[in-house]
Parts: structure tokens; C-alpha cells; sequence
């Protein structure tokens, strides 16, 4: 968690600097306005006057708010909207007394600085996501009282890639935690709750010290009554789990609960013509674990766009030359980006006019002066939301891997990319040996736990570049870039022991499963398109097969 302290004190240091720029320039901001306004006389020629001056009262009205003057805000808002009144009509109707009026409201702006309050934005959310140890071996720690279950729990998780750190007291968890650096990624922890009295003296002093290690917690139990599990809920367990326990069942709770943990940060594309405003919301962001860009030339949309993927748009509504809803309509008009989010972020207050803009093809309306907590909520929810509904539309609702249609265009574009850059590209064609026999003996739910166990072998080995489907019912297709067939050998050899060495437990009943691979690359076929390598490993999975299974086979075949 230090790195996660760093980046926040360089982001909180980062926005105490703007925040000051921001300052410095306001009384010159105010000055130039009040100039402006008093030079007006009220004839049509000084529309693009007028235009200006009220273009920079709108944005004042947007960012005072976000950087504390509160106060500042609201006066400019409500000078913005009569210059509006005046642009919306004929400036000659504008009466001498009125505009006088104006800019001597426009100079008192600088009476609204003393009002400053820098309470509303202050905490940044520290998110878990700014780790930067992904892909590293993540640490269990298990409080086990039993040591032969703990060890036997720990020899079976590790060929997931768990590492296991054991512990008999929870107490000795914390004293680690205090000494040590390295952090746990998850704790399992074996706790007896008393089911109808009060909380157990061992959960009750657990209390702080989970809360101080701030990881998630899983639960395992002897029992597993109902007031057992709300108590477990009420300490946050994010699982429960039953003894005997059902390994492969853990093992996919744990991955779903790192994945949660580890997702990679959400890409958030800003666009504002305030270049203060937009730098201060990519700092909440950036702090809040997102990767954030800003977007200046606005003409240059649909490039950045397609080059850095946001996975949101924060748009602002009023910009000199084009509006959101006209870059929001743009965007539209391109089929890859029909279901990107695109939410308004603008000091807009008037309410059919924000109706208007999000019949432009936006999907929803924030307004700016907006707290940094509301405006990091709104964008999180919206990203995870859209995650959700693409990964249904991608993945396989059993394993969470590629869907066969998905891996197959993943590895078409995989193979371009490898011929442009020159590099290779490893195709491992992956199938459970004897499988018919599993679901025959252990019926279809069992047969359905050992694919999952297999899908999470594959993610907790490869890396995060690799590309993995369930190409068939229980086949796979992994796509290797970066790497020649030697070395995925290596790597998928990693994966068939691992594989073979998990038990699995039926009725109490024990067995093992094994699995057969065909690897096919790049460099021996450098003419190959991801149809023929595809191909080739397929042939390879068969020769591995037919010499006997629970081994890998190269293509071509080795002397
Ligand atoms: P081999 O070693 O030659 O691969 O033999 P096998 O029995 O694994 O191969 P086969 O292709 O004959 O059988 C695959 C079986 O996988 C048949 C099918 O019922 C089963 N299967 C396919 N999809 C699923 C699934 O989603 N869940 C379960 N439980 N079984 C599945
Ligand atoms: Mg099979
Ligand atoms: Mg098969």
C-alpha cells in the first residue's frame, strides 16, 4: 500500500499547485472581464464581445466552485445568464443603465474571493487499483489453528499461484502486517462463531485487526448456520465457506475476489475547454487509480478516441467552437463507439437544455461545481456497468474467458500485430484428456467445476497480454504474443503438471484430471494466418492425444 500512499501525495501535491495557479490568475481573469464589460455599449457589433464575455463568465461558473470559491460561482453564473438574456435577443435593446450595472457586478467578482473554503474537496479516495503489484504472486494468509489442514489447504493452492503464509492466531497475522512490508492480498480465516451467544472473544479482537489490514476476507467453518454467516457478513467476509472444503470452489472465489481487486484501471477521455478545470478532474481522477487523458484539440476527437479507448467521455457542454452534443453526434456516427458513455460535465443548470443535450446522444448530465467524491462515484459506476454488459456480449458465462467468436477475432488481430512488429506469436490449442469420462462418473456439475478450474489455472499462469478462450466445450485456445514456441512450451508444461496434480473431490471421492496441448507459432510459419495456426496447433493437440495424452506436442513435430 506505500506505493498507493506515494502516488496519492504526489496527486494531492499536484492539485495544491493547481489550485494555486488557479488563484494567481483569477484577479488578472477578473480584471480582463471587468474591461470587457465596461467597454460595452450595446450595439450589434459587439456580439463576438459580448459572445466572449460570457463564454469565460460560464467557465468561472463551472471551476470557481471546484476550486473553493463557491461564491464566485454563483455571481458569474447569474451575470453569464444576462449576457445570454442579451445574445438571445438584439444587443441594441440592452438599456445604458443595466450594462453599467453589469460591469460594476462583473469587477465586484473579486469581492466573492474572500470566500474561500477548500472543505469540499479535500479527501481523495485511496483505491485499490493504484497496486502496482499485479501479476506478482499473490499473498494468502491463512489463520489456521489445525496446522495439518492449513498445510494441506496450502499445498493445494499453491499451483494457482497462490502463496501461502500460515498462521495459527490472528494476532500473529497482525504482528506480521505491523513488521513486514509485503502485505496479504487475501486472508482465510477458520473461525467457530458461538451460534447463539454473543461474538467469540477471537472475533472480537479480530475486528481492528482486520479492519488494519484491509484486504478481503474469507471465511472457513465448521459451521455454517445463519447467524454464523450474518456475523461473518457483518466482519466483511466476502465468502464462507463450509469444511470439508471444496478447494476448486475457494480457488474460484479467491480469483474472483484479486480479479475485483486488480481490475485494470478505468480509461476516462476528459474534454473541456477550461484547461485548469480539465486538469483539476484529471487529477480526482487520476488519484481515485483511473487513467485519464485530456483532450485539446477538439478536431481530433475520433483519433484520440480510437487511439486511447477511453471506456468514458466526461464532456463539456458549452466549448468555444463546437458544442458536446456536436462531438457527442460525431462520435455517434462510428459503429465502434455507438456504446461508449458519454456523460455532459458543465455548469448547464437549465434543465430542457440538458433534456436537449442528452437526446444527443449522451447518457447522462452532471453539473459542474461537482465534488471530487460524487463526480469519482459517477464515473466508476458507469465504467463497471459497461464492463459488465461488453464482458457479456465477449465472455463465457462458466470459465469467464473469450467466447469462441471473441478469441478467434482476438487472434486474428493478434497475428497483424505480430507481423507488423515483427514479432511472435505462440497458439497453444488446449483439451481435457478422458473428459466424457469425468461428466459420466461425476456427473455434468462436477465436469463443470473441473472447466472452471482449468480456466483459472490458465489466467493465474499466463500473462496479462495473453489471450485466452474456451474455444469448444472443454478446449481452449491461448494466444501467446512475445513469445516463441520453446518458451511456451515451457509455460504450457508449467500448466499441464499443475493441472494434473489438483485433486478433486466428489462425494468423497477423489480424482485427478489431465490435460493435452498442441502449440503452433509464428516464426516456423511466418506465411500462417491465425486460421492456419489455429490449425496446426489443433494438429498437434491430436498427435499429443494419440501418443498418449497428458503431454504437449509442437507443430511441426519434433525429430
Ligand atoms: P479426449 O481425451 O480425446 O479429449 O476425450 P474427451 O472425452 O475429453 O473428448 P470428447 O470430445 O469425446 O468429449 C468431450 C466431452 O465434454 C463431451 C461433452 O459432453 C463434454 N462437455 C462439453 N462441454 C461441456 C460443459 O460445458 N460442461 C461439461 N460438464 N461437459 C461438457
Ligand atoms: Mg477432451
Ligand atoms: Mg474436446
Amino acid at each position: 500500500m506505500v506505493d498507493a500512499n506515494v502516488a496519492i501525495a504526489a496527486v494531492t501535491a499536484a492539485m495544491a499547485k493547481l489550485r494555486r495557479t488557479y488563484t494567481d490568475r483569477l484577479p488578472v481573469e477578473i480584471a480582463e472581464l471587468t474591461a470587457l464589460a465596461e467597454g460595452l455599449t450595446g450595439s450589434e457589433a459587439e456580439r463576438p464581445k459580448l459572445e466572449a464575455l460570457h463564454q469565460r463568465l460560464h467557465k468561472l461558473a463551472g471551476s470557481g466552485g471546484t476550486f473553493g470559491y463557491a461564491l464566485l460561482s454563483t455571481h458569474s453564473r447569474s451575470l453569464e445568464h444576462q449576457a445570454q438574456g442579451w445574445l438571445a435577443g438584439s444587443l441594441a435593446s440592452a438599456e445604458d443603465e443595466s450594462l453599467r450595472d453589469f460591469a460594476v457586478n462583473v469587477a465586484a467578482l473579486i469581492n466573492t474571493l474572500s470566500e474561500y473554503s477548500s472543505a469540499e474537496n479535500v479527501a481523495l479516495p485511496a483505491h485499490a487499483s493504484m497496486r502496482t503489484d499485479v501479476g506478482m504472486v499473490l499473498q494468502v494468509w491463512l489463520v489456521e489453528d489445525d496446522i495439518l489442514l492449513g498445510k494441506e489447504l496450502a499445498r493445494q493452492l499453491e499451483p494457482f499461484g497462490f502463496e501461502v503464509r500460515l498462521f495459527t492466531r490472528i494476532r500473529d497475522a497482525e504482528s506480521a502486517a505491523a513488521e513486514e512490508s509485503r502485505q496479504p492480498d487475501i486472508l482465510i480465516m477458520d473461525v467457530l462463531f458461538a451460534e447463539e451467544s454473543e461474538d467469540s472473544t477471537e472475533v472480537l479482537t479480530a475486528r481492528p485487526v482486520l479492519n488494519s489490514l484491509g484486504c478481503p476476507l474469507i471465511f472457513v467453518s465448521s459451521q455454517g448456520g445463519f447467524p454464523s454467516r450474518v456475523r461473518a457478513a457483518r466482519l466483511g467476509a466476502e465468502g464462507y465457506f463450509l469444511k470439508p472444503l471444496d478447494v476448486p470452489r475457494l480457488v474460484e472465489r479467491l480469483e474472483y475476489v484479486v480479479e475485483r481487486r486488480r481490475a485494470s484501471p478505468q480509461r476516462v477521455l476528459i474534454v473541456d475547454d477550461d484547461v485548469s478545470l480539465a486538469e483539476h478532474f484529471r487529477l480526482v481522477l487520476c488519484g481515485a487509480g483511473m487513467e485519464v487523458e485530456v483532450l485539446s484539440q477538439l478536431e481530433k476527437i475520433i483519433d484520440r478516441v480510437s487511439g486511447f479507448r477511453p471506456e468514458l467521455i466526461l464532456m463539456d457542454m458549452h466549448m468555444p467552437k463546437y458544442s458536446g452534443a456536436d462531438l457527442a453526434g460525431v462520435i455517434r456516427q462510428h459503429d465502434n463507439w455507438i456504446g461508449l458513455p458519454i456523460v455532459y460535465l458543465s455548469s448547464e443548470t437549465n434543465f430542457d437544455k440538458q433534456v436537449l443535450a442528452l437526446s444527443h446522444g449522451a447518457d447522462d448530465f452532471l453539473t459542474k461545481p461537482i465534488p471530487d467524491a460524487h463526480l469519482i462515484a459517477a464515473v466508476r459506476v458507469r465504467v463497471d456497468r459497461s464492463r459488465q454488459l461488453a464482458d457479456q456480449i465477449t465472455k463465457d458465462s462458466l470459465t469467464g474467458l473469450l467466447k469462441h467468436a471473441s478469441i478467434k477475432e482476438a487472434a486474428e488481430v493478434e497475428v497483424l500485430r505480430s507481423q507488423r512488429s515483427e514479432t511472435a506469436v505462440t497458439f497453444a490449442m488446449i483439451d481435457i484428456d478422458h473428459f466424457k469420462t469425468v461428466n459420466d462418473t461425476h456427473g455434468h456439475a462436477v465436469g463443470d467445476l473441473v472447466i472452471k478450474s482449468i480456466a483459472t489455472l490458465l489466467r493465474q499462469r499466463l500473462r496479462k497480454s495473453d489471450l485466452i478462450g474456451r474455444y469448444g466445450g472443454e478446449e481452449f485456445l491461448a494466444v501467446l504474443p512475445g513469445c516463441d514456441i520453446e518458451f511456451a512450451r515451457q509455460v504450457l508444461e508449467d500448466i499441464r503438471t499443475r493441472f494434473a496434480a489438483l485433486q478433486f473431490l466428489n462425494e468423497g471421492q477423489s480424482f485427478n484430471c489431465s490435460l493435452s496441448a498442441g502449440l503452433a507459432c509464428s516464426i516456423e510459419n511466418p506465411e500462417a494466418d491465425s486460421a492456419e495456426l489455429i490449425i496446426l496447433a489443433d494438429r498437434a493437440l491430436y498427435a499429443a492425444k494419440r501418443s498418449g495424452r497428458n503431454r504437449i506436442k509442437l507443430s511441426p513435430p519434433e525429430k
